[in-house]
């Protein structure tokens, strides 16, 4: 996903019209390029062969929704961005699994960094995606310098465009490092999430995650692999984790519509649970595979076909 995307001339929607991806484009002085003021999601389609499925398209508009009443924003219905995005994907026909992108956005062109009487635009697109990180070989992570940003600063809760910075800096810094990913602290010192993912532990059994007050994005695969592992028997815990609950895991990993599940290796250079891969992680992993691609019917309400 960090990679430039090569020239994609699908179909999008941007304010009421529908354009090639590359005919879409704004004012250098629009609010949200300035100041960072919108909020998005980031959806997956995935093709089993004979249909392109979204998953959870209904929960990620539900959860624009809401992150646009926080920043003072007016996205369309829940109906109406389902729409269009399920007419993306299907008028696309991309054979292959792809990400959607929806935008709520402050279009304006007004000066100065303020949330009200800047009217408000929405967009989406779609670009093919494979795997965003390397799920297979284990993750190598570090523990950020940078601390995650606090619901009183600019809540994660709501997913902003401009947060994103604080991604940015603590993904930079641990791929310079020669990590694949980082993991963020909150200004309590407690386990946070990555930079684009939600983080889940196994201590005795049990699998861990940090609780919603942990300055997170209540991510939708979060809640799908916390309602696999209760379907599945496996006790689950949402608190407070300390740092080094890390280095004492038997298991981690990685969960979101990007990555997925991605078991994670080594943290800050000690390994998890003998650097192999747990076998609750691997049911769980196992379980997501088989729900995303439509072959439990138990499952079958998280997609909608397009
Ligand atoms: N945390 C952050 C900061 C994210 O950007 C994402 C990706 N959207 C997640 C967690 C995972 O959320 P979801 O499962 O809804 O994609």
């Amino acid at each position: 996903m960090n990679k430039p995307q090569p020239l994609n001339n699908s179909l999008a929607y941007l304010d009421g019209a529908w354009k090639p991806l590359t005919e879409c484009s704004l004012p250098i002085n629009t609010h949200a390029l300035q100041y960072g003021t919108g909020c998005f999601e980031g959806i997956r389609a995935y093709w089993n062969g004979t249909t392109t499925n979204i998953l959870f398209l209904r929960e990620h508009f539900q959860r624009l929704s809401r992150s646009a009443a926080t920043l003072m924003m007016k996205a369309p219905s829940v109906d109406e961005m389902c729409a269009i995005a399920l007419r993306i994907a299907k008028d696309n026909n991309l054979k292959q699994n792809i990400y959607l992108r929806p935008v709520v956005y402050k279009k304006g062109l007004n000066l100065g960094p303020v949330l009200i009487n800047v009217p408000d635009g929405f967009m989406c697109y779609s670009q093919p995606l494979g795997d965003y990180l390397d799920t297979d070989k284990g993750l190598n992570v570090c523990v950020s310098s940078w601390q995650r940003l606090s619901d009183n600063a600019l809540p994660t809760r709501a997913k902003a465009t401009g947060g994103y910075l604080n991604s940015a800096l603590a993904k930079s810094e641990a791929v310079l490092n020669g990590f694949d990913e980082a993991i963020f602290l909150n200004d309590r010192g407690q386990v946070s999430e990555g930079s684009a993912e939600n983080i889940f532990l196994v201590r005795d059994g049990c699998l861990v995650t940090p609780d919603r007050t942990a300055d997170i994005l209540e991510g939708i695969t979060r809640q799908a692999i916390l309602t696999l592992a209760k379907d599945l028997g496996i006790p689950t815990v949402e608190r407070p984790v300390a740092r080094t609950e890390l280095y004492s895991a038997d298991e981690v990993f990685l969960v979101g519509t990007g990555c997925q599940a991605a078991w994670v290796r080594a943290i800050d250079h000690r390994p998890v649970g003998g650097g192999v891969r747990g076998p609750i992680t691997d049911r769980l992993v196992a379980a997501y595979g088989e729900a995303i691609y439509g072959r439990s019917p138990q499952y079958r309400a998280w997609l909608t076909a397009a």
